[in-house]
């Protein structure tokens, strides 16, 4: 018998339109587990895909204006909110290293990729943001890292940390005017994908975007699965 990832319940097949038509595999969350991931629907800032009835959003105006109306991360594209049930999820998989329970995102990610990101798929290159090999050591493994596999066989590196994830852990003041943690170890000279579980401040994922466009990676964009 098929059981939730994240609650062990059973899993019954539910009979659905869908899985008569199609004869889908079910779900590996159970039908209580799956109502609670909340997805970003509606209207959503262009840019980081915060829900907003603005087309860019305040905090994506104050990044343009940081970086002199040249935003290096040209768009993010979030699949959820970051709800409790979702800290909860990512708190089991990558704190306490729940790898399997990652895969319950797998077809998720990947069909939101090839939605979003069909125009730059071809020739882009798909960068998890990377732990600091401490964290890495802690951990066992890159969640980024296996997002990114979801949706490319040819995950890149590219990027190291020159400080860890605590010295970089401060208060949005702090995050915003921090310095870059990351160097480049790859020239990149296609457009970037960058991946990671979660858009908070966006701060990260522009200290990556900046570092790729300043070697000379023509456009980066990012996704996440999740926008804080
Ligand atoms: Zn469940
Ligand atoms: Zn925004």
């Amino acid at each position: 018998m098929k059981r939730c990832l994240y609650c062990q319940e059973a899993i019954y097949l539910r009979v659905t339109w869908n899985n008569v038509v199609q004869l889908n595999s079910p779900s590996s969350l159970c039908e209580l587990c799956e109502e609670k991931l909340e997805w970003i629907e509606g209207k959503r800032c262009v840019v980081c895909s915060r829900e907003s009835p603005a087309n860019c959003c305040y905090d994506c105006k104050r990044w343009s204006e940081f970086y002199n109306g040249k935003d290096p991360l040209i768009r993010n594209y979030s699949l959820f909110t970051y709800n409790d049930f979702m800290k909860e999820l990512i708190t089991t998989w990558k704190y306490r290293g729940d790898y399997v329970l990652g895969t319950i995102f797998q077809d998720v990610f990947k069909q939101q990729y090839k939605k979003n990101y069909s125009f730059i798929m071809k020739q882009a290159i798909v960068l998890p943001i990377p732990l600091s090999e401490e964290r890495l050591l802690e951990r066992c493994f890159n969640q980024a890292a296996m997002l990114g596999q979801f949706i490319s066989n040819d995950v890149q590196i590219g990027l190291s940390r020159t400080l860890s994830e605590k010295q970089a852990k401060k208060s949005r003041f702090e995050r915003i005017t921090m310095k870059n943690p990351f160097k480049q170890t790859e020239r990149l000279n296609k457009p970037v994908v960058l991946v990671d579980d979660i858009y908070t401040t966006g701060r990260t994922l522009r200290h990556a975007a900046q570092l790729l466009t300043e070697n000379g990676c023509p456009e980066v964009y990012s996704l996440t699965l999740c926008r804080a």
